[in-house]
C-alpha cells in the first residue's frame, strides 16, 4: 500500500511513518506541506521520495492508495474531501474537524464513495485498553456504575504551538485530549455519552484557549463518567478507573502513546494484576486500516467513531461555556 502524508507534522514524524513502514509492502511516497522548504526538509529527513505544496499534485498520483491527514485541525475537512474526491482512502487525525456537521460530511462522503475512513484514536489499540474492554464486556465487574479518566499531562515544549494559542487552528485541550477520552470511554463501555456538565479554564499555558477541563458525563445505562484533561500537570500520572457492581478496574499510566501502563482487577476475590502483552498502538491502528482497505474487517476507530468523539468534546466545551447541562449532539 502506498501512502501520501498530508501535513509534515510531529505525529507523522514521531509515530506514523514508522507505523506505515512496519507493514510489509507499505511505503510512504509523498508528503504535502504548506511550506516548500519544510516539505523538502521533512521528505529528506524521513526518506520520502516526493514532496509538494500542492495537495492536488499528490492526489493526482494514481499510485497513492491512501492519505494520512495530520495537519492542524481546521484543515482536515477540506483535505479529506479532496482526497475522497480523488478516490483515496483516508486515515485522519483527531479531532476530525471543527464541527460535528463537517465531520459527518467527511465520513459520509467516504462512505458514498466506497472508501475506507479511519480516525487515528490510538488509545483503543493499546493492549491495556483492549484488556479492560474485554473485562467489561465479559461481565467481570458486573453492571458498570461509573468511570473516571485522569488525563492531565504536561504538554511538552515542542508541542506548545497552535495547541495553546490558536483557536482557529483547533487549539485547546478539549479538541486535543477530551476527544481521546470520549473515544476511550465509548470503546471501553460500549455506550455513547448523552449529557455533560463541565468547567474549563487556563492554568498557566493556554492563551485564549482552555488548557484544563473537568467534566461529568451521563451514559444511557445510568452510569456516570468524570474526566479531567490538562496540558499543565508536570507530575501527574494518567489513570482510568471503571467501577461495577461486581468489581473495579484500576489502570495507571495508560493514557499515553507508549505501550506501557498497568491494569488491576479488584473483586470479592481480592486484587489481581491483569496480564497484558504490550504492542505498538500505532502499528496496530495502521494494520487494521490496511486490512479494511483490502476488504477485511474495519479500522480500529472508523469515521463515525471520530464523529462521536468530536461530538462529546464539543458538548463539553459548550457546557463549560454556558455553565449548563448540555446534550451531546451527534448530528443525527
Ligand atoms: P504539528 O504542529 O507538528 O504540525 C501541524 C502542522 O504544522 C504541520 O502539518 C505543518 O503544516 C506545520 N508545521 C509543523 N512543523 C513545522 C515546521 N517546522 N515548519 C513549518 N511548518 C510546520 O502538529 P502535531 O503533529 O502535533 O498534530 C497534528 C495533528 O495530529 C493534529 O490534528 C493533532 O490533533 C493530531 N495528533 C494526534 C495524535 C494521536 O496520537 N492520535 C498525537 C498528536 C497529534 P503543513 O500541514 O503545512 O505541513
Amino acid at each position: 500500500m502506498r501512502w501520501g502524508l498530508v501535513g509534515a507534522s510531529t505525529i507523522a514524524a514521531e509515530q506514523m511513518i514508522g507505523a506505515f513502514r512496519s507493514l510489509p509492502g507499505s511505503e510512504v511516497t509523498w508528503v504535502v506541506s504548506g511550506q516548500p522548504a519544510h516539505a523538502a526538509d521533512f521528505a529528506g529527513r524521513h526518506g520520502i521520495p516526493s514532496s509538494t505544496t500542492s495537495l492536488d499534485e499528490m492526489l493526482a498520483d494514481p499510485a497513492v492508495d491512501a492519505v494520512y491527514i495530520s495537519s492542524t485541525n481546521e484543515k482536515h475537512r477540506s483535505q479529506a474531501l479532496a482526497a475522497i474526491a480523488a478516490g483515496k482512502h483516508v486515515l485522519c487525525e483527531k479531532p476530525l474537524a471543527m464541527t460535528v456537521a463537517e465531520a459527518r460530511e467527511m465520513v459520509a462522503s467516504a462512505e458514498a464513495a466506497g472508501l475506507v475512513f479511519g480516525t487515528n484514536h490510538h488509545l483503543r489499540n493499546a493492549a491495556t485498553h483492549l484488556a479492560m474492554r474485554d473485562l467489561v464486556a465479559g461481565g467481570r465487574i458486573g453492571r458498570v456504575l461509573s468511570a473516571r479518566v485522569h488525563h492531565a499531562v504536561f504538554l511538552p515544549p515542542h508541542l506548545q504551538g497552535w495547541r495553546i494559542n490558536d483557536a482557529e487552528a483547533g487549539g485547546g485541550v478539549i479538541p486535543d485530549i477530551t476527544v481521546h477520552d470520549a473515544d476511550t470511554i465509548r470503546f471501553l463501555l460500549g455506550e455513547d455519552p448523552q449529557e455533560v456538565v463541565a468547567l474549563s479554564g487556563q492554568s498557566g499555558m493556554g492563551q485564549g484557549v482552555e488548557d484544563s477541563v473537568m467534566s461529568v458525563w451521563s451514559l444511557p445505562s445510568g452510569a456516570m463518567v468524570t474526566a479531567h484533561e490538562s496540558f499543565t500537570h508536570h507530575f501527574a500520572e494518567t489513570a482510568v478507573e471503571i467501577h461495577g457492581t461486581e468489581g473495579s478496574i484500576y489502570a495507571r499510566g495508560v493514557m499515553t502513546q507508549r505501550p506501557v501502563g498497568k491494569v488491576e482487577l479488584v473483586t470479592a476475590e481480592g486484587r489481581k494484576p491483569v496480564p497484558v502483552t504490550p504492542h505498538n498502538l500505532y502499528d496496530r491502528a495502521v494494520r487494521l486500516f490496511a486490512e479494511a482497505v483490502q476488504g477485511h474487517g474495519r479500522p480500529s476507530a472508523d469515521g463515525w467513531d471520530g464523529v462521536a468523539s468530536l461530538a462529546v468534546a464539543l458538548a463539553v466545551r459548550e457546557a463549560a461555556r454556558r455553565g449548563a447541562r448540555t446534550q451531546v449532539d451527534y448530528g443525527a
